[in-house]
């Protein structure tokens, strides 16, 4: 195993309990999505996680399945959260482009 995988096989809790920031999400996915190492380590963590609860249940259990759902709802909400972003610098911009065409016309007044 190499430090990269140690790295990102740490982070494998925070990533149930979706406390990895946004930037520390995308790599993580990214790797995980590359690596088979890690994705076997997902899987482990995911079935000690929430799979033997559901094995008990008796429900039928696909983990494979399961890791993919569980890694595409978190792409998911780490691209809502992208966006959402994305949205307040955008909002921000207007902002200060209202602030600035005020000013502007403002200034303009005041000389004329
Ligand atoms: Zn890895």
């Amino acid at each position: 195993m190499n430090s990269k995988c140690d790295k990102y096989q740490k982070m494998i809790p925070d990533f149930f309990e979706d406390e990895l920031e946004e930037g520390d999400l995308s790599e993580f996915l990214d790797h995980i999505a590359s690596c088979k190492t890690c994705r076997d380590e997902l899987s482990f963590q995911y079935l000690l996680y929430d799979g033997l609860s559901m094995l008990e249940s008796g429900a039928s259990f696909d983990l494979e399945k399961e890791v993919n759902n569980e890694t595409g709802a978190a792409r998911k909400r780490l691209i809502r959260r992208q966006r959402a972003v994305l949205v307040a610098a955008a909002l921000e911009i207007i902002t200060l482009a209202t602030a600035l065409v005020t000013g502007y016309v403002y200034i303009t007044r005041m000389l004329l």
